[in-house]
């Protein structure tokens, strides 16, 4: 009926004749843009195999749109004029890096504590934004967010839509704490402002609380659960390690969160509180700072894994020297179990637990993450072995091990370089000088 009708109007006709050669000229064009699609070919002096822990010499690259399609023997050219060659034939290539701890909301300095009283979301987000940019030209493509206050939801959907600059997000939203627990947000406050916070603030008292405040998260848009399983450095109260979770109430957020496909990161400095985490089901132990030998081998056997944050520890213990850095209550801490970290992560190291690389930036300055190897490879680790943990091992734990961590045929392209090999001089790590993300160039210097 409509057929026929059109037929019968000329004027019709050659509308619909119109329309026909506007539709093949962008099919046309589309189809050049297709074939003329730009192509980066990365020329690598080396080149490291994260798989086998093997150092390449002279290989490309090639990477097509976000993903790397071919690694090749030498230095290869293509025949198309519109691709394009990038020289780093005296560099050091590697995967995008991966912290597995970091805030990207905020950063240590001595008015923070003042601050969550005065700054709304949106100072927050636009301080985000700036820490958000410095991580990724540092060379970390992707970072796990261990809490904040959910703003760091809305930052990784800003950078996963191409509005900002920034890491791959992988965020627990709002840590969860105990009631005067590590992440319990009203902490040092006076009562009047305490008032009562609860699962959907993060605060969970009981199995059942515990169970919501998982399920608040993953309606908030998290991606993971943080538990504060011990006493912290940083928050305004006295201890720095005593247990703050009941094992039945870490063992209720941990199946809740397998419900969703969340994996748990703990944090936790005190023994007794980093058992029950592991025993509960957590998948990292954060920082670890008085962990036994005995925990060391349940560490092993549940298959968890320590996340180091050396650095945070050296800077705590330097900050805390200055008087009127911390508050007066967190000096004492951070002089106790800052300096100890880097000792612990030798043990942990030799007794063979899975370390997963993870700085705390926030605590110290965002972008100096990099410092985090040199401070492994000083207490045993060897460098490739701290450059894997920072790619294969990490990505593994981000249940990402087929898109991440290597720089294979297939994979996402997060591919950053050194001027140096970090083999010879770990430092070179702290000065990243080619940052590609999905494919992008952010940094070629
Ligand atoms: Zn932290």
């Amino acid at each position: 009926m409509m057929l026929w009708s059109l037929r019968g109007n000329g004027n019709r006709k050659s509308e619909i004749n119109k329309y026909m050669k506007t539709f093949f000229r962008v099919l046309v064009l589309l189809i050049s843009v297709t074939i003329t699609a730009q192509d980066t070919y990365l020329h690598c002096g080396k080149l490291i195999d994260t798989k086998s822990g093997e150092i390449l010499i002279e290989k490309t690259v090639v990477v097509s749109g976000d993903i790397i399609v071919s690694v090749e023997d030498g230095y290869r050219t293509s025949q198309n004029s519109n691709d394009r060659v990038i020289d780093l034939k005296s560099k050091t290539v590697m995967p995008g890096l991966i912290d597995m701890h970091v805030h990207i909301e905020s950063e240590t300095n001595p008015k923070r504590y003042l601050q969550a009283y005065t700054q709304n979301d949106a100072d927050v987000a636009f301080s985000s934004v700036k820490y958000a940019e410095i991580t990724l030209m540092n060379g970390f493509t992707t970072v796990r967010d261990l809490g904040g206050t959910g703003v760091n939801v809305a930052l990784r959907n800003a950078i996963n839509a191409g509005k900002v600059d920034g890491p791959r997000i992988f965020t627990a939203e709002k840590a969860l704490a105990t009631t005067g627990g590590h992440a319990d947000p009203t902490n040092g406050s006076k009562k009047s402002l305490m008032g009562n916070p609860g699962p959907k603030e993060g605060v969970v008292n009981g199995v059942e609380d515990a169970k919501k405040a998982v399920r608040q998260r993953y309606k908030n848009g998290a991606d993971l659960i943080k538990i504060t399983a011990t006493g912290g450095v940083l928050s305004v109260a006295k201890s720095g390690q005593n247990p703050q979770f009941t094992i039945e109430e870490i063992k209720a957020i941990c199946q809740t969160a397998k419900d969703y496909g969340f994996h748990v990161a703990a944090h936790a400095h005190g023994d007794e509180g980093m058992q029950r985490a592991i025993l509960g089901g957590v998948k990292t132990i954060e920082h670890g700072t008085l962990m036994s030998a005995e925990t060391m081998e349940l560490m092993k056997k549940h298959d968890v894994y320590l996340v180091p944050t050396i650095t945070a520890g050296k800077f705590v213990t330097e900050k805390a020297k200055i008087k009127g850095y911390y508050p007066e209550i967190i000096v004492p801490k951070a002089l106790d179990i800052g300096p100890k970290i880097q000792n612990m992560f030798g043990r942990a190291y030799k007794a063979d637990v899975g370390i997963a690389f993870g700085t705390d930036a926030a605590v110290f300055y965002h972008g100096d993450n990099g410092k985090e190897f040199g401070y492994m490879v000083e207490a045993g680790m060897p460098a490739m072995e701290a450059i894997q943990s920072a790619t294969l091992t990490n990505a593994k734990i981000l249940k990402m091990e087929s898109q991440l961590g290597q720089i294979k045929s297939g994979y996402l392209a997060d591919i950053v370089a050194v001027n140096d090999d970090p083999t010879e001089d770990i430092s070179t790590m702290e000065n990243i000088t080619f940052v590609m993300k999905n494919g992008v160039i952010y940094k070629n210097q």
